[in-house]
């Protein structure tokens, strides 16, 4: 038995998990594991009671325009207690288009606009037949280089609340444009990466991890956590 526990709430998993973004809660699992914490997952999907209390650490994963158009409806109701949450630094981590229902909106490849819930301050636009698809490396002053994989049809724009996730150095990002990649607000992480990103990027996994153990046991000491070395995968 572990001597800490999280609760984890996998946003939408069931609709929202393309190229294997479940992957982050294995992840997170191991990571946890050599922090002396367990995670018990839970999915939270349409018609779900989702309550900011009950959970310390969120996974919202990317998916189709269709599946996005659906949820779109539904997160509605849910928006209060996503603000809460995140306004709280519980830490969530949000890819592609879990990251574009957590801005204002998303156009489509149809240009159908997809209303998200305006927790953060981005928004996404569309492009004409045309996607952004390969790898992609990108680096954040604190984290150093990330690597992932990105495919999304989205030009996000971030806010002036936001800070992008990293500096593209190869790759497409955000938009194509303004070099940047993803965006980080409090304690919630968005990116592009699929791959999936805590995999590969396993320092994001330990901020996480540390957040929420500080926030669910402000009177722990937890420097034998933080001293955990995450080896690189490559
Ligand atoms: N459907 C969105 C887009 O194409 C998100 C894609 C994804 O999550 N991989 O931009």
């Amino acid at each position: 038995m572990a001597k800490y526990h999280l609760q984890l709430a996998h946003l939408y998993g069931d609709l929202m998990n393309t190229y294997g973004d479940i992957g982050n809660i294995t992840a997170l699992k191991y990571y946890a594991q050599q922090m002396d914490t367990d995670i018990d997952a839970k999915v939270i999907s349409m018609g779900d009671r989702f309550l900011a209390d009950d959970f310390d650490l969120a996974l919202f994963g990317g998916g189709q325009d269709y599946e996005q158009m659906v949820i779109s409806k539904d997160i509605q109701g849910k928006k209060a207690e996503l603000v809460k949450f995140i306004e709280g630094n519980k830490p969530l981590i949000a890819i592609c288009g879990g990251y574009q229902l957590l801005g204002h909106y998303y156009i489509g490849a149809d240009g159908e606009k997809i209303p998200g819930i305006g927790a953060l301050d981005h928004y996404t636009l569309s492009q004409d037949h045309h996607r952004f698809i390969g790898d992609i490396v990108i680096e954040n002053p604190e984290l150093g280089k990330l690597h992932g994989f990105e495919n999304h049809n989205g030009r996000t724009f971030i806010g002036k609340s936001e800070r992008p996730l990293g500096t593209v150095l190869a790759g497409h990002g955000n938009n194509g444009e303004d070099k940047t990649e993803g965006a980080i607000y409090k304690s919630t992480y968005c990116s592009y990466f699929h791959g999936p990103i805590l995999t590969r990027n396993g320092e994001i996994a330990k901020k996480m991890l540390l957040t929420a153990l500080h926030n669910k046991y402000p009177d722990e000491d937890f420097s034998q956590q933080e001293a955990l070395e995450i080896k690189p995968t490559f």
